[in-house]
């Protein structure tokens, strides 16, 4: 554990939420007596629960992993400000911008790597030192935001304004986090963090897509990707990690459209499979909409790979896309065993008919899905139709500091939305692990501890059915947002 960072970074928000959102359960004031048939149980439960009974239910459900998680995305808010100041322990100190002083009247615009005119894009000092008078004071040292400041920091980062969706999610929020992302100390506790919060949810296992390359010093000075791999793997040996009992494994992803590419995807095998220990996979990200990251521009250049290396598995988004087209069906001869997304593989009967009860999983994103507008409602979703015919499929959270929300968010929704049963409950539970890249041993492992999980689980609705409703349920932003979970009495 690094010095000067305690285990729960909170703030006051976060404190706010978690004593206000969930009291203890009303002795079994919705609660249907007790049965030995779970299934049953929950169709009685449903239709007599409030929500926020039926989202502490969900929270205290035993539910495998996160297979489709970003580690840069995945952090709240409010974690990340108070990991960005608990950097000054390891020699870092970030400024924002929070005003312009048009120092650059003429300078880069909008859609620039680091567009002048952007507020509460994140510096280092060792950048901030090399700006001019004019420059510099538009910056503020995180730690001296005003209240105003530091609301505007912190909802920033974050999609919960009807009007943000894909443009801002993909074009500024990566931007704006600037020097934050290029930390290797940042990412190794908000990936903890995550553990921690995953492991009061009930999960066990969280396979994240985490940054190894272009990570800094506090002088500006360039780690390399195995230098950051060694911080993660020590960060991961800390009580506080281990104490959370979620399994880690991590993905290492390149962007689709970028001209170099093909020398990424050559340099990122390369590097997972000699860090095989705790990376398993490579994936490929960014907007699908981009025509230059096309799924079959990869297939001579990973058919090259796959003559060398045998240990790196691959997961890529495909199909995160409004129109119709043959992505998936693309992706999967790439030689991906899991997709990404997969929204518009409804638009492909042929390649869905192949998938019915097939190998390989689609993991679905349902709140990313919603706010980045590649549905418009819950109603057009794909996702139920999976399911009930047969293709293997698991709820994940994608970028759930975005989005302000968590895993049991993700089964809410699905719950609500598709009246999922008892039995679709356990088998998207079983799938996150199933379908995982983690080694043999250990997925079995899980998933034997899973059944045994979920079999306690079931006792207690045939004792004691009230006391499934986990008490210390806590929630986020989008719930609050879409569902009106936030004004508990
Ligand atoms: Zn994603």
């Amino acid at each position: 554990m690094l010095p000067g960072i305690s285990p729960r970074l909170s703030s006051g928000l976060w404190i706010v939420v978690c004593a206000l959102l969930f009291p203890a359960p009303q002795s079994g004031a919705a609660v249907p007596a007790a049965s030995n048939n779970p299934n049953e149980w929950f169709e009685a439960f449903k239709a007599e629960a409030t929500d926020e009974e039926l989202y502490q239910f969900l929270y205290a459900m035993p539910k495998g992993g996160d297979l489709h998680n970003h580690l840069s995305g995945s952090i709240i808010s409010e974690w990340f400000y108070d990991l960005a100041l608990a950097q000054q322990a390891n020699g870092y100190r970030y400024f924002t911008r929070v005003r312009s002083n048009n120092c650059r009247p003429y300078g880069e615009n909008a859609f620039s790597d680091s567009p002048y005119l952007m507020m509460f894009v994140n510096i280092q000092e060792s950048r901030y030192r090399a700006l001019d008078a004019c420059e510099q004071g538009e910056y503020l040292p995180l730690e001296e935001l005003d209240e105003v400041q530091k609301a505007g920091w912190l909802d920033s980062l974050r999609l919960d304004k009807p009007h943000e969706g894909r443009d801002e999610f993909f074009q500024t929020h990566w931007q704006r986090m600037g020097d934050l992302y290029f930390n290797p100390y940042v990412a190794a506790d908000a990936l903890v963090l995550n553990m921690q919060e995953f492991g009061s949810e009930g999960l066990m296992y969280l396979e994240s897509m985490i940054g190894v390359n272009g990570f800094i010093t506090p002088e500006g000075k360039g780690l390399t990707p195995d230098e950051v791999a060694q911080i993660y793997r020590a960060r991961l040996q800390d009580d506080d990690a281990q104490a959370t009992g979620v399994s880690v494994r991590l993905q290492v992803a390149i962007l689709r459209f970028h001209p170099d590419a093909e020398e990424h995807l050559k340099a990122h095998y390369d590097f997972v499979s000699r860090n095989n220990d705790l990376f398993v996979a490579v994936n490929m990200v960014g907007r699908e909409d981009d025509d230059k990251g096309y799924p079959l521009r990869f297939l001579p250049t990973l058919r090259e790979l796959r003559r060398e290396y045998h240990n790196v598995r691959l997961s890529i988004h495909a199909g995160e896309v409004d129109e119709p087209n043959s992505h998936v069906r693309d992706t999967l001869l790439l030689g991906a065993d899991r997709i990404g997304h997969g929204v518009n593989l409804i638009g492909d009967p042929e390649t869905m008919r192949l998938m019915r009860h097939g190998p390989y999983l689609v993991e679905i994103n349902l709140i990313s899905n919603l706010l980045l507008d590649y549905v418009d409602d819950y109603g057009q979703h794909p996702f139920p139709e999976y399911l009930r015919t047969g293709i293997p499929v698991a709820l994940s959270t994608d970028d759930r500091g975005m989005w302000d929300s968590n895993l049991t968010d993700e089964f809410f929704v699905a719950v609500k939305e598709f009246n999922l049963s008892w039995q679709e409950l356990v088998l998207l539970s079983r799938n996150s692990l199933q379908y995982s890249f983690a080694p043999e041993a250990l997925k079995t492992q899980m998933l034997q501890r899973l059944d045994i999980r979920l079999e306690d689980f079931a006792r207690q609705l045939a004792t004691r059915p009230a006391a499934v409703l986990a008490e210390d349920a806590h929630s986020y932003g989008f719930l609050c947002d879409h569902y009106e979970l936030c004004n508990w009495p």
